[in-house]
C-alpha cells in the first residue's frame, strides 16, 4: 500500500508540546520510514466562524498557515499537503468556512471529540448510548458539507472509558447507513492509530484491536475510500503509521481503497 500519513500535528497545534514536532523533522523521519505523502493537520477554528471555544480561538487560519514558512524547500521527494483538523459541534456548527476550506489541501473533521464537554458535547451527556447516538448523528451531519475531505478518527470517543461499550451501542445497519452516506459524498474515512490499541503497545481493558475491525469492513463494503493517520503530536509517534499500515494491509485493504487525496497527489509527485 502507498505509504502515507495525513493526520499529523506540529508545534502549531496548541496541544502539541514537543519542540521537536516541526515539519522539517517530520519530513526527515517520513523519508526514513518510506512515506510518499505526509499531510499536516493542525487544529483549526476559522475566525470567520463564531463560537470558538477559548482553546480554539487562537488557532485560526493565519495561525496554522505559519506552517508555510516552516516547510523546507527540499521535501526529499515526499509530497507534503497542508490541511487541518477542524471541529464539529452539532446543529450544523462546524469550525471552518467554505472559503478557508478551499485554501487548504484537505480538511479533516472529527465527530468524536466528545471529551470537549460543554462545547462538542452537552455537559450532561455521559451514557454510552448518548455518546454513540451523538457520534452517529454528527457523522451523518458532516456528510452534508461538501467542502470536507475526510472524517478524523471516526467513532473513536476521545477521553472516554468503555469504548467497547459505546461502540456496541451502534448496530451494523446504522454503521452501513453512515458509511454509505460518506461513500456517496466521496468523504474519506480515516483509519487512525488510536483505533488499534496494540499499536501503542499498551494493554487496555476498554477496547482491543477487534473493536473497530468490523466497522472498517462495513465502511469498505459501503464503498468508502480511506486514508491513514498516526495523529502524531510528536515525532516519536510517527512510526506508528507503519504498524497501522501493516494492520490495514492484513485486513485486505489495498491502494484501491485509498482516497484520491492521497493517491492523486502521489501520482503527480512521481
Ligand atoms: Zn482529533
Ligand atoms: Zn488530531
Amino acid at each position: 500500500m502507498l505509504s502515507h500519513d495525513i493526520h499529523v500535528h506540529t508545534i502549531i497545534s496548541e496541544c502539541c508540546h514537543e519542540p521537536d514536532a516541526t515539519p522539517e523533522n517530520y519530513i526527515r523521519l517520513a523519508k526514513d520510514l518510506g512515506l510518499k505523502v505526509i499531510g499536516f493537520s493542525d487544529h483549526l477554528w476559522d475566525s470567520a466562524v463564531d463560537g470558538a471555544s477559548k482553546w480554539y480561538s487562537t488557532q485560526n487560519f493565519d495561525h496554522i498557515m505559519q506552517i508555510k514558512d516552516m516547510i523546507p524547500v527540499d521535501t526529499q521527494g515526499i509530497k507534503v499537503l497542508i490541511g487541518c483538523e477542524t471541529e464539529y459541534c452539532g446543529n450544523g456548527k462546524i469550525g471552518i468556512s467554505p472559503k478557508v476550506a478551499k485554501q487548504l489541501d484537505f480538511v479533516l473533521v472529527p465527530i468524536s471529540h466528545v471529551h470537549m464537554k460543554g462545547f462538542v458535547l452537552p455537559s450532561w451527556m455521559n451514557t454510552p448510548e448518548d455518546i454513540a447516538n451523538t457520534m452517529v448523528k454528527y457523522f451523518k451531519d458532516v456528510t452534508n458539507f461538501d467542502f470536507i475531505t475526510g472524517i478524523a478518527h471516526p467513532f473513536y470517543p476521545l477521553g472516554h472509558e468503555n469504548i467497547d461499550g459505546i461502540i456496541s451501542c451502534i448496530p451494523d445497519d446504522v454503521f452501513m447507513e453512515c458509511f454509505s452516506m460518506a461513500a456517496e459524498k466521496g468523504i474519506s474515512i480515516e483509519i487512525n492509530a488510536c483505533h488499534f490499541p496494540s499499536i501503542k503497545g499498551v494493554e487496555t481493558e476498554t477496547y482491543n484491536d477487534e473493536t473497530f475491525l468490523n466497522m472498517f469492513l462495513i465502511a469498505k463494503a459501503a464503498g468508502c475510500k480511506f486514508h491513514l493517520g498516526s495523529d502524531a503530536h510528536s515525532i516519536d509517534v510517527l512510526p506508528r503509521i507503519i504498524k497501522l499500515q501493516k494492520i490495514v494491509e492484513d485486513l485486505g485493504f489495498t491502494d484501491e481503497d485509498i482516497h484520491p487525496i492521497v493517491t492523486d497527489n502521489a501520482i503527480k509527485n512521481s
